[in-house]
């Protein structure tokens, strides 16, 4: 068994990373799980960054997660490409167990486990993740001007992408598998009401196509099987997230959707010195810069809970 760390980080997106670098230049030396084959978080499947502070002409996101692992790292941040895949957070001393089996030990721990958008599960879904298939309008919609653009899904934020992507696309079309929206009925009449919008009901993407970007979708009415094409060089898939909490149940209070719930504007969660960061938590903003903040705010409660020990 470990000797008693100070704080141990569990996660390795912008939330995790500012994590770690605020606890290693406040000498707390943390130990950050990074995950085993997810290092670096959501961004590193991307290309282009265009929004997070500083970087004036964009950056790749791969190149921005290097840089904020080196930075936590330059500090003195213990970085593990591991998972953690059990824990107890209840007593003053908590406990995380890696892949091996080796138990970590900890005055704090940091939860910054992100969410999973979810997928539709079809071949070049991820191939062409950052070349034309997104899950992010506020991230990418600034990327598709004046193009034809597809939404998926009937529920709140599929209308709010779509409204937000209309403001630059030549047309949006929602396709929704059924013949009714699951969405708010203002987030309907807006969106009924928007010129560029049209709706293909009843229908699924059946396939991706495009070589090395987006070309079309073939669309499949689920009543009558036919199937049609869709030009279109965007794709915004707004089915739902997953937020990684599966480890937490029971130790940890969650929302009916799952995330973890914390005192916010604090990160406390429901366990002394357990803190919540990122998109674990957050499901409104969803960002590199709001993960990154929280992350922040849990590194600086996590310092003040330890100080507070002492
Ligand atoms: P994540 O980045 O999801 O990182 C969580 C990490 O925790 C992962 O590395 C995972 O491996 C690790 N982890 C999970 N469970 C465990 C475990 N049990 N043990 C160890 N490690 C674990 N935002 C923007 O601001 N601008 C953009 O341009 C932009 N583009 C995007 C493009 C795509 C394709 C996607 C998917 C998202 C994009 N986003 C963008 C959103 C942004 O990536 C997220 O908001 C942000 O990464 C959330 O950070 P996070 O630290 O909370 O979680």
């Amino acid at each position: 068994m470990s000797d008693v760390r100070n704080v141990i980080i569990i996660g390795s997106g912008p939330a995790g990373y500012t994590a770690a670098l605020y606890t290693a230049r406040a000498s707390l030396k943390p130990l950050v799980f990074e995950g085993a084959v997810t290092a670096g978080g959501a961004l590193m499947n991307t290309t282009e960054v265009e929004n997070f502070p500083g970087f004036q002409d964009g950056i790749m996101g791969p190149e921005l997660m290097d840089n904020m692992r080196a930075q936590a790292e330059r500090f003195g941040a213990e970085l593990l490409p591991d998972d953690i895949v059990s824990v107890d957070l209840t007593g003053d001393i908590k406990t995380v167990t890696d892949t091996a089996g080796t138990v970590h030990r900890a005055k704090a721990v940091i939860v910054a486990t992100g969410s999973q958008h979810r997928k539709l599960g079809l071949p070049n879904e991820d191939a062409l993740s950052g070349r034309g298939v997104s899950w992010c309008a506020t991230c990418d919609g600034f990327f598709f001007k004046d193009q034809d653009i597809a939404v998926i899904g009937g529920g709140d934020t599929a209308m709010e992408e779509a409204t937000f992507l209309s403001r630059f696309a030549k047309s949006v079309t929602i396709v929704h598998r059924r013949d009714t929206l699951r969405a708010s009925k203002a987030m309907q009449d807006r969106a009924f009401a928007d010129p560029k919008i049209k709706f293909v009901w009843d229908s699924e993407v059946a396939e991706i196509k495009g070589d090395p970007k987006l070309e079309s979708l073939t669309l499949r009415n689920l009543k009558s099987g036919e199937l049609t094409e869709l030009p279109v060089t965007g794709l915004f898939i707004a089915i739902g997230h997953d937020p990684r909490t599966e480890l937490f149940k029971g130790q940890l209070n969650l929302d009916e959707e799952g995330y973890l719930k914390v005192d916010a504007p604090a990160t406390r969660t429901n366990l002394t010195g357990v803190f919540g960061a990122g998109d674990v938590v957050d499901h409104t903003y969803r960002q590199a810069i709001t993960a990154a903040g929280t992350g922040c705010s849990a590194a600086l409660d996590a310092e003040r809970f330890l100080a507070a020990l002492a």
